[in-house]
């Protein structure tokens, strides 16, 4: 019988090599410290390299090529045409991945801390609340059910009604719209998808539960890769106006110093830091 870790993965995506930087990161703190059991898989399009591809596949079980232009049907083409939703369309292709039972999806400006695999017990969709607005869902980590009619599906929903943010999150609400009241199960607790900044809104609320924190996630434009980092001291440099945690910027760096950058194609080194 086939082990059910086989059949369950953790799922990420990157149209280019800067984003592929942070699923090398995340691929990596899911195998070394949250000791995953599951597939990790990573989407991408043309726009990542070969050096790139060849980095990723130290780290994943298998590369998913998603490539925009090798439209399947009618909605595909249609969609070519709507380039506000194009990453959306990308993040929708997780769907597509059959071979599994179960899957997470998870940004690529995540970080896993502790193990979390106790997320397959989840149903479809599963995610939790949106730090910017609780009866949403943060689309950065949520818990799915690859299936060709759910991809089909939203595809013509994205058609048809577009979506309110113009990425994926706000399809991906209205798509799954009962989240919010119907089912508390599929409300993951935050401790799954926590903001880099939360510290900022609720302070005694981030000093007394951060060490149960699994998921950071560091939305906003600036990543974890744009912040300096010095050599000689393997410290990481805050930028004050983005807000993320320093203790979290330093995980991303010491993941990245320690498992990424000693085996990276020298082609590759201009893409991050000073
Ligand atoms: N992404 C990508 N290329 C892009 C933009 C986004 O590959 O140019 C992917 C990547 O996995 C990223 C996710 O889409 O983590 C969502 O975008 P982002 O994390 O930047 O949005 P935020 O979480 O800051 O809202
Ligand atoms: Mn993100």
């Amino acid at each position: 019988m086939a082990e059910r870790g086989d059949r369950e993965a953790f799922v990420t995506l990157a149209t280019n090599d800067t984003y592929a930087l942070g699923c090398l990161v995340l691929g990596n703190s899911l195998r070394q410290r949250a000791q995953t059991t599951r597939k990790l898989v990573v989407m991408i399009t043309p726009g990542v390299t070969q050096p790139m591809r060849n980095q990723l596949a130290r780290v994943f079980d298998m590369i998913y090529d998603v490539n925009l232009l090798d439209s399947r049907d009618a909605a595909n083409l249609q969609l070519l045409g709507r380039p506000d939703l194009s990453v959306t369309f990308t993040k929708l292709h997780c769907w597509r991945l059959t071979m599994f039972d179960k899957a997470v999806f998870l940004d690529a400006d995540t970080l896993v801390l502790q193990n979390v695999d106790e997320l397959f017990d989840r149903e479809e969709l599963s995610a939790a609340p949106d730090a910017g607005w609780p009866d949403c869902f943060n689309s950065g980590v949520f818990v799915f059910r690859p299936s060709e009619e759910t991809y089909d599906s939203l595809l013509k929903f994205a058609m048809s009604q577009g979506s309110f943010d113009g990425g994926d999150q706000g399809l991906l609400n209205m798509y799954f719209r009962d989240w919010a009241t119907k089912d508390i199960a599929r409300h993951l607790p935050f401790i799954y998808n926590v903001v880099s900044q939360a510290f900022y809104s609720y302070l005694p609320a981030f000093t007394q539960f951060k060490d149960s924190v699994k998921i950071v996630h560091f939305i906003g434009a600036t990543k974890p890769w744009h912040h300096p980092y010095n050599t000689a001291t393997k410290e990481v440099t805050p930028l004050p106006e983005t807000g993320h945690n320093k203790d979290y910027l330093q995980i991303w760096w010491d993941i990245f110093m320690s498992f990424v950058q000693p085996t990276l194609d020298p082609s590759l080194g201009g893409l991050i830091g000073e």
